[in-house]
């Protein structure tokens, strides 16, 4: 018994984020080299090479602190995406904005909304804010986004306590996604004093004509926060670097919040060089594009259920063999991700490798079925 039991009950209630299993951790375990890690929708293609170059310019600087207002990315961001600099926070890692956006906004006695099988870390940061998360029901098996939002169910439980709504599109680890109407209609009906986060993390790698730019809905309205990344097609989750766009007001409020040296300068550099090599991006998107649609081609084939996604990934229902599929594919070297902790002990997460790891994929996971 602590002293702290009673005063720190909502954050012992808390259950620690759970990463994907890093390779070295495996590679030790099984005494192996050379693993595939389809765990974490890393981009397996690495980063583009200017990145390399940045770093170690940046690094011959590393006894400063870096720019804690990122002017020079933010500029570059602003006029890429066509919003002011100020419209613009940038985050350790877009997991950052996420709990800032929390932390502005939620406290004991308010309410978060979002829905089930969303991404992980809106139930973190809500709980830790001490708020109550108000969560959902996501569609059920049947319906053409099986396990993604129902947007209908999340508005039915905006009340007076409402003060954050979180949405993952698409939303990690289901791969389900919003379309432009119904996204819109729904951003429209919420009352303009709850702040409404857009989590669009894989939004360069969609591919499909009805998925929406979130960015043209800002200046309608200043309670919507969009957050991006350059953890995912970027390459550069290690670096730990994502942003939000919002009105300047949000982001005022944010920069108040946020810790003063929230994107280190190898992170900044990193994310500038990335940004400017667009055919990186392009041949990342057109290469996920490919091996997601073989992979669920190949699925498909073989009568395996799976949730049908627009991002780097794929949720796979192995059944009451997941846990006996996912341990087969750890000891012939590919790393995937159980999805228990989202209430998903049926599905693989699976993330879209190079062909040649698809290609192993398949090998391996073939005598499993
Ligand atoms: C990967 C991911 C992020 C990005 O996290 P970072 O902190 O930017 O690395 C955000 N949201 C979702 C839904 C994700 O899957």
């Amino acid at each position: 018994m602590s002293v702290f039991d009673s005063a720190l009950a909502p954050i012992k209630a808390l259950t620690p984020y759970l990463p994907g299993k890093p390779v070295e951790e495996l590679e030790r375990e099984l005494g192996i080299a050379g693993a595939d890690k389809l765990a974490s929708n890393e981009n397996p293609l690495g980063c583009s090479p200017r990145v390399h170059d940045a770093i170690r310019r940046a690094s011959e600087h590393v006894q400063l602190y870096p720019d804690a207002n990122g002017f020079y990315l933010k500029n570059r961001l602003a006029a890429r995406l066509g919003v002011s600099p100020a419209q613009i926070t940038l985050g350790n890692g877009s997991n950052d904005v996420l709990d800032l956006a929390a932390r502005t906004f939620l406290d004991a006695g308010t309410e978060a909304v979002y829905s089930q099988f969303a991404f992980m870390v809106y139930g973190l940061v809500t709980q830790a804010c001490g708020a109550t998360a108000q969560v959902a029901r996501a569609f059920d098996a049947s319906h053409p986004q099986p396990c993604g939002h129902d947007l209908g169910a999340m508005l039915a439980l905006i009340n007076d306590r409402t003060r954050l709504v979180f949405i993952a599109n698409p939303n990690n680890p289901t791969g389900t996604w919003l379309a432009r109407d119904e996204l819109g209609e729904f951003i429209d009906k919420v009352p303009d004093h709850i702040a409404i986060v857009v989590d669009e993390a894989y939004f360069e790698y969609v591919d499909v004509p009805e998925y929406p730019d979130s960015l043209n809905w800002l200046p309608a309205h200043p309670n919507l926060i969009v957050t991006r990344t350059f953890s995912k097609i970027y390459g550069l989750a290690g670096l730990r670097l994502g942003y939000a766009i919002s009105s300047p007001e949000l982001a005022d409020l944010f920069n108040r919040v946020r810790q003063p040296f929230n994107g280190n300068s190898l992170a900044l550099a990193a994310a500038e060089a990335a940004l400017d090599d667009e055919a990186f991006v392009a041949h990342s998107r057109e290469t996920n594009s490919a091996g997601l649609r073989r992979m669920q081609e190949w699925l498909a084939d073989r009568g395996i259920d799976f949730i049908p996604s627009v991002g780097n990934f794929v949720s796979v229902r192995f059944g009451e063999r997941s846990p006996r599929v996912y341990e087969a594919l750890l000891e012939s070297g590919t790393i995937v991700r159980p999805i228990a902790n989202y209430g998903l002990a049926d599905f693989l997460r699976i993330s879209v490798g190079t062909p040649a790891q698809i290609d192993r994929l398949f090998e391996r996971l073939e005598p499993l079925l």
